[in-house]
């Protein structure tokens, strides 16, 4: 499969509690910090690898050391960087927040009290120089591979990319996470959009998941699938709503989760599994990833999957 996207090197904080503005936890000690590999399909297209599946990127990797440490990574694992564009400047960049203590504030949901969550504060920045426009996508695109993905950090370009894979006749999953002007294009030039959480309501203006993802129906004919985080995932195949439960992992970081999930999607599509088996799969291999830190870092293998789906 090819991946058209992000990629980000991500600057992670562990912090005793999350931060406010004020107050005792305005100041916080750092538990431990490393930089550690990720961005959108720079993860997804790991995780593909890490499945088994044979993948290209192509998306712009700065030469500075942080665009450096990605390349070797994506190397490492066996991506074809190939087509990545190199591009001067400064590599894309996250810092990453999380708390590593248990929880024990009294705002707290007590259903969640002394369990760690895994949950994040994202903070990144991408100079425009990274961008990718569709005249830095290769002519040969859509024949590359049996699958391309793509994710909406650079819309035009997602937008060539999956009206060439569509032209080409090959499937094609996405990551929306945002409902800008463009979004319906997007939409329109792939053959599973895979949205985030609030995406179906920012579209559509419906908060019940089901019946947004109905009216979205009218704008897309095949499969539409929604991940919930901790709630698992969503799809509506034709008219039927199959809803998969997120697997009961101990989660500690799910930094990388909904890249994952996309990668448990594409393996199990081309491995032609039913609808809710695709989303079992997903679901199992975005929860392996929640239990360790990183999103490339954290990549589950087929074998690990399989012993969570009990294989
Ligand atoms: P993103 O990482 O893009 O924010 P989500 O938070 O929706 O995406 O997570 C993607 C998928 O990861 C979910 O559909 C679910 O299958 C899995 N997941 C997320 N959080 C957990 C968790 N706490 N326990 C188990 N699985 C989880």
């Amino acid at each position: 499969m090819v991946g058209v996207g992000a990629n980000s090197m991500d600057f992670v904080y562990r912090l005793p509690a999350y931060p406010t503005p004020a107050g005792p936890l305005s100041k916080l000690r750092i538990h431990d910090h490393e930089r550690s590999p990720g961005g959108q399909t720079a993860t997804a297209l790991s995780a593909c690898a890490a499945l088994g599946l044979r993948t290209a990127y192509v998306g712009t990797i700065s030469n500075d050391a942080n665009g450096a440490l990605v390349r070797d990574t994506l190397v490492g694992r066996r991506i074809d960087v190939a087509r990545a564009i190199a591009r001067e400047g400064a590599n894309p960049y996250a810092v990453i927040l999380v708390a590593d203590e248990e929880r024990h504030h009294e705002n707290d949901d007590p259903a969640g009290a002394g369990q760690p969550t895994g949950e994040r504060i994202v903070l990144w920045d991408r100079p425009p120089d990274m961008m990718l426009a569709p005249d830095d996508l290769p002519a040969d695109l859509g024949s590359l591979a049996r699958l391309m993905h793509v994710d909406d950090v650079d819309i035009d370009a997602a937008i060539a990319a999956g009206r060439a894979g569509c032209a080409a006749g090959v499937h094609v999953t996405s990551d929306i996470e945002r409902a800008r002007p463009r979004t319906d294009a997007l939409i329109a030039s792939v053959t599973v959009p895979i949205f985030a959480e609030r995406v179906p309501h920012e579209l559509t203006g419906e908060r019940d998941i089901e019946r947004a993802l109905r009216m979205l129906r009218g704008r897309h004919p095949g499969r539409l699938c929604v991940t919930l985080g901790a709630q698992g995932a969503v799809m509506l195949d034709g008219d039927r709503y199959i809803r998969q439960p997120a697997f009961p992992v101990h989660a500690i970081d799910t930094t990388g989760a909904g890249d994952v999930f996309r990668a448990g999607f594409i393996y199990a599509l081309l491995r032609g599994d039913r609808p809710e088996d695709i989303l079992r799969f997903a679901c199992a291999a975005a929860a392996v990833s929640c239990t360790r830190r990183g999103a490339i870092a954290s990549v589950p293998a087929l074998d690990e999957v399989n012993q969570l789906l009990g294989r």
